[in-house]
């Protein structure tokens, strides 16, 4: 048997954390088990469904690599199919036509509350045989006693009792159908054999196999992922901050840790963190997921964001650190090659947009010095140093402008004035970067290059010039 799995989400809104950590897991364990992943968009609800949403879900997912073999298949294509179904249950007495006013079911309700019974319908409608011509929604006839048994591949044993249950809507009175009816015939006819989702489905599950039941279907399998917790232990929201998947991409995580973040989520390997998606595919399996909600850990996605910038393959990192250089109005197509600057800088970030910020230096003059470093660094005492550097480096030529070249002429000035090199290096860091912190001296002047590096000595000494005649 071929394993097929589906990633079924309503655009509604963006792809959250929640909604790709669901794709992930059905995912792997399509792939980990040789099987096929469908991505369907449960568009019926058109009010609420857009277009936005579809192309946030799709970037979502391209962006995290979640390569799907089918799809996307549109619910609002295969109406016709949905009605199909709906008529032929009716045609068997499987499900009937219903005329209860909105009056008759709030009464109703208030009755069953009054009494302390749990709201339902009371099935007035089964035996009327009500034609097509009137007004009318259709109700699936659920069976009306004995157990539902769902063998959660996660949950283990969940059992639901069909008293509990009333006869569903499948069809609105607008003829539109409902989403538990969509679900089945789509799992059906996708031939889906596992339905791994979040646990807010559990309790449609009993009456998605009932229907699948009465179409003479064995239902899939179950697995349904516990949610995501925020710090505060309330179902992770928007409040929690970043929850949407492009918003992650966007302050400048990387896809691999995200993935491996979501992934360790509720499903452990030993006591191993670091998994690649091959990784994943190969150890991964539904039926080791917790039960329990997980509790979303802000800071070890960033320890694996930190990680993964740092070990990453440097023309990669440069290949998506580029539109966050591109956000600060940088165009890092001008030497020197961004993965250059990467490796000069890729053990300093957690974020991308962290290494777009301490690397716009290479790229860019900058407006101000930070008023610590400069009070420290650029003082009348550095003027002669600098004025020293700047006189050896208008003589080195451009193909001498590399780290090891660089380095000795900054010991050589730092030699000749008798001072340590930190004296040296720090004020000259100062008027390259604006800060005190940079990769070594040698490496940033390398990357700053020769004609800028004289411009922002010039300006570094007009700036301690300008400093002590205002004092
Ligand atoms: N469309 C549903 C949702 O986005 C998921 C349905 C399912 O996975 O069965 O919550």
């Amino acid at each position: 048997m071929t394993i097929r799995t589906r990633f079924a989400p309503s655009p509604t809104g963006y792809l959250h954390v929640g909604g790709a950590r669901t794709a992930l897991f059905s995912y792997l364990f399509a792939r980990r088990h040789g099987g096929v992943f469908v991505l369907r968009i449960e568009d019926t609800d058109r009010e609420r469904s857009t277009a936005d949403s579809v192309n946030a879900i799709l970037e979502g997912m391209t962006w995290l690599g979640l390569e799907y073999d089918e799809g996307p298949l549109y619910q609002t294509e295969r109406l016709g199919r949905y009605n199909q179904v709906i008529d032929a249950l009716i045609d068997k007495g499987l499900a009937y036509r219903c005329d209860c006013s909105p009056e008759r079911l709030d009464t109703l309700r208030r009755e069953q509350l009054a009494g302390k019974d749990k709201p339902r319908y009371d099935g007035h409608c089964r035996h009327r045989d009500l034609g097509p011509d009137r007004p009318h929604v259709v109700r699936f006839r659920n069976p009306d006693a004995g157990p539902v048994v769902v063998e959660d591949l996660i949950r283990g044993r969940v059992v639901f009792d069909n008293e509990e249950l009333d006869d569903l809507i499948i069809r609105r009175s607008d003829g539109s159908p409902t989403y538990n009816l969509t679900v089945v015939v789509d799992d059906w006819d996708m031939g889906i054999t596992h339905v791994i989702r979040g646990d807010d489905h559990l309790n449609n599950t009993p009456r998605q196999i009932n229907i699948l039941r009465a179409l003479n279907q064995e239902p899939p399998r179950y697995a349904h992922v516990p949610m995501i917790l925020g710090a505060d232990g309330a179902r992770l929201s928007k409040r929690h901050g970043a929850v949407s998947v492009v918003a992650y991409r966007d302050q400048g995580y990387l896809p691999e840790a995200l993935l491996n973040y979501l992934a360790r989520l509720g499903w452990s390997h030993g006591d191993r963190e670091l998994f690649s998606l091959d990784e994943l595919v190969e150890l991964f399996d539904i039926d080791q997921v917790n039960k329990a909600a997980a509790g979303f850990d802000t800071d070890k996605l960033a320890w694996l964001n930190q990680h993964y910038i740092q070990h990453g393959d440097p023309r990669r990192i440069a290949h998506l650190l580029s539109p966050h250089m591109g956000r600060l109005g940088i165009d890092p197509a001008p030497a020197p090659d961004l993965a250059e600057v990467v490796v000069a800088q890729q053990a300093r970030a957690k974020t991308l947009v962290e290494l777009a910020v301490i690397s716009a230096f290479v790229y860019r003059d900058c407006d101000d010095y930070e008023e610590t470093a400069a009070k420290r660094h650029l003082r009348p005492a550095a003027r002669g140093v600098l004025e020293r550097l700047r006189e050896e480096f208008e003589l080195l030529a451009l193909d001498d402008w590399e780290p090891v070249t660089l380095a000795h002429t900054v010991e050589q000035v730092a030699r000749e004035a008798e001072i340590k090199l930190g004296k040296v290096a720090q004020p000259l860091r100062v008027a390259l970067v604006g800060r005190a912190a940079s990769p070594g001296i040698d490496v940033t002047l390398h990357l700053v290059g020769k004609t800028a590096t004289l411009r922002r000595i010039d300006k570094a000494l007009a700036f301690i010039r300008e400093r002590a005649a205002a004092v």
